[in-house]
């Protein structure tokens, strides 16, 4: 198994990245944003708890994202490997994550943190914010999401640099030139399916 983990601020361009890392390896994708506004479209429970935090740009309390992450990862026992997008965001998730996988007898291999200037993503969440229908693409939540993201999970690239897993990539280029820096470090643990 290959579990690895897209790294980076609001904007970085794990969302893409991560699909165009499913077409290529084949790796079972878990974003934890995805599945927590299906569960606010489907109006849950969990959603509309977790809304509350989403629209203010806040991050949704660590239980009620790793127990989703849990009954996820338990759905896919076939799966090559997974990719992490968006989780682990704090310190209590990485250390929950590397437990769960740990029981599996598995564990992050690699950890991509995709680096970009905080203008540049500023402008992409703006212009993506026209079409993506987000109510958290707006300029006031943006801002939050960014600090949110300085203040509880930048640490996170530390928890993993320390076990010699991080690498930080180039992610300002284009996509097709920031794939080829993802594909590069990938390759070198497995090959595309
Ligand atoms: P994303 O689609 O990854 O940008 O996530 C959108 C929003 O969902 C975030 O601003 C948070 O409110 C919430 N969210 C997504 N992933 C997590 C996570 N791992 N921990 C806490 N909140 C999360």
């Amino acid at each position: 198994m290959f579990n690895l983990i897209l790294f980076g601020p609001p904007g970085s361009g794990k969302g893409t990245q991560s699909q165009n890392i499913v077409n290529t390896y084949k790796l079972a994708h878990i974003s934890t944003g995805d599945l927590l506004r299906d569960e606010v479209s489907r109006q849950t429970a969990l959603g509309v708890e977790a809304r509350k935090y989403m629209d203010q740009g806040l991050l949704v309390p660590d239980e009620v994202v790793i127990g989703m992450i849990s009954s996820k990862i338990d759905d896919m026992p076939e799966a090559r490997g997974f990719i992490f997008d968006g989780f682990p965001r704090t310190k209590e998730q990485a250390e929950a994550l590397d437990k769960l996988l740990e029981f599996k007898e598995t564990s992050i291999e690699l950890v991509l943190s995709l680096e970009v200037p905080e203008e540049e993503l500023v402008k992409r969440l703006l212009g993506r914010g026209q079409t993506s229908g987000r109510s958290d693409d707006t300029e006031e939540v943006i801002t939050k999401r960014i600090k949110e993201y300085h203040a509880k999970t930048s640490v996170v690239a530390n928890h993993y640099d320390a076990f010699g897993k991080l690498v930080r990539l180039k992610g300002d280029g284009d996509i097709a030139a920031t794939f080829k820096l993802i594909t590069q470090e990938i390759d070198k643990y497995l090959q595309p399916a």
